[in-house]
C-alpha cells in the first residue's frame, strides 16, 4: 500500500471548520472596522481625512487590505476543499503535511516549495 501522506477526511473536516471560524472572525472584525469609520466621519470635531490620504487613513487602508487578502486566501482554500484539490502542493503536486495546514490552512505549497 502506497502512503501519500495525504490528510484524512476527518482532518480535512477539522481544517474546514477552522477555516470557516477564521473567515467568520475576519468578517466580524471588518464589520467592526466599518462602523468605527462611520463614527469617525460622523464626528464633527474630528479631522475629516479622505480614505487613502494621511498617515492614519493610510494605515487603516493597509491593514484592511491585508485582512481582505487573508479573507480571499481562506475563501480560496474553502473552494479547493469543495473541488477536492485541497492539501496538494500547487508546485510539485505532493501532499501538504497536516501539521503545516493546521498552522497555515490557506497554504498552497508544501514546505519544500514554500
Ligand atoms: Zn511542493
Amino acid at each position: 500500500m502506497r502512503s501519500t501522506g495525504a490528510i484524512s477526511s476527518a482532518q480535512l473536516h477539522e481544517l474546514e471548520a477552522d477555516i470557516r471560524d477564521e473567515l467568520a472572525r475576519i468578517e466580524r472584525s471588518l464589520a467592526h472596522e466599518a462602523s468605527d469609520e462611520a463614527l469617525l466621519t460622523a464626528d464633527g470635531t474630528s479631522l475629516r481625512v479622505a480614505p487613502g490620504f494621511g498617515t492614519d487613513a493610510g494605515l487603516t487602508v493597509t491593514l484592511t487590505g491585508r485582512v481582505h487578502a487573508r479573507h480571499m486566501e481562506l475563501s480560496e482554500a474553502l473552494r479547493r476543499i469543495t473541488d477536492g484539490r485541497y492539501g496538494v502542493c500547487g508546485h510539485c503536486g505532493a501532499a501538504i503535511a497536516y501539521g503545516r495546514l493546521l498552522v497555515v490552512p490557506e497554504a498552497t505549497t508544501c514546505l519544500e516549495c514554500r
